[in-house]
């Protein structure tokens, strides 16, 4: 296994290419874990060759968020990937990706005016243009993503359809802790009070899946549990809860086909995400 910048890991995909192998890539922001490591096993079963590539986009972050507490650690990540058996890791610098005079970028439009979209406006807009890029310069033949980022797995697909991009997008389940936090990179800053207080949004979650196996159809119902639950974690104030049809993102208010709860809720100063599909 190698690390590769820009140039190398472009040559290498293309050369296999040529050799007719298949590529699977692994878009990531690197400190990887569990959750990364099921989408690498899966990428690893289903392909020729792996790249994982470890980015922390800049352009994704807004003026106010955690760009620069984002944790990174190439070394640790190497040994994941090594484990995991990863062919190449592509790690490219910021100005590789975005050298002076880069303009251009990929905007998906109502898929990311709702959810995350709405508290981070220019979000999408930076992973649909590093998405975009990693796929001209790797040309994989599948990328995986997991189902954690529920709303970034819809908008990656609306955009590869729109722009008939050929890539097979591959969506993975979410990865929980034993007592059911969703697994994140940005866990790592929660102390132990957040930690225990995190287990919020999966107790909201949680409850509405159990709600709606009692026979809740009503989405008001259901969200004003869920709002409930966060609210009474202290270290908790909730940035969104909805339910929404998961290929629209659009609110739904009765639940009568799968649909998507998602929620993002700050723990002190993180912020975090998850999601559960709901089936009736
Ligand atoms: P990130 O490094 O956070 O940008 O995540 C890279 C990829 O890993 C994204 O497609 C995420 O959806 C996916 N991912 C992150 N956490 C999990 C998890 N707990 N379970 C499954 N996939 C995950």
């Amino acid at each position: 296994m190698n690390t590769a910048g820009l140039a190398e890991a472009a040559a290498t995909a293309s050369a296999w290419r040529k050799e007719g192998l298949r590529v699977g890539l692994v878009p990531t922001m690197g400190w990887l874990h569990q959750g990364h490591i099921s989408l690498i096993r899966r990428a690893r079963r289903e392909n020729d060759r792996v790249i994982v590539s470890i980015f922390v986009n800049p352009i994704q972050f807004g003026p106010n968020e955690d760009l620069d507490r984002y944790p990174r650690d190439l070394e640790r990540d190497a040994a994941f990937c090594r484990e995991a058996g990863v062919d190449v890791i592509f790690h490219p610098t910021a100005k590789e990706m975005y050298p002076e005079g880069f303009q251009s970028s990929i905007s998906v439009a109502a898929l990311t005016q709702t959810l995350c979209g709405r508290s981070r406006p220019a979000h999408f807009t930076g992973v649909c243009t590093v998405v975009g890029k990693l796929f001209n310069l790797l040309r994989p033949e599948r990328a995986y993503f997991g189902q954690k980022d529920a709303q970034q797995a819809t908008v990656v697909r609306r955009m590869v359809a729109d722009l008939n991009m050929g890539v097979e997008v591959v969506v993975c389940p979410t990865v929980r802790e034993e007592d059911g936090l969703a697994v994140s990179s940005r866990n790592v800053h929660l102390d132990a009070a957040e930690r225990r207080a995190a287990l919020c949004l999966f107790k909201a979650l949680s409850s509405a899946r159990e709600q709606v196996a009692a026979g809740v159809r009503d989405a008001a119902v259901l969200l004003g549990g869920m709002r409930a639950i966060i609210a009474s974690e202290p270290a908790a104030a909730a940035d969104y809860v909805e339910i929404v049809d998961p290929d629209s993102l659009l609110p739904v208010g009765r639940i009568e086909k799968k649909v998507l709860a998602a929620l993002a809720v700050f723990i002190g100063k993180t912020r975090l995400i998850d999601n559960i599909l709901l089936e009736p």
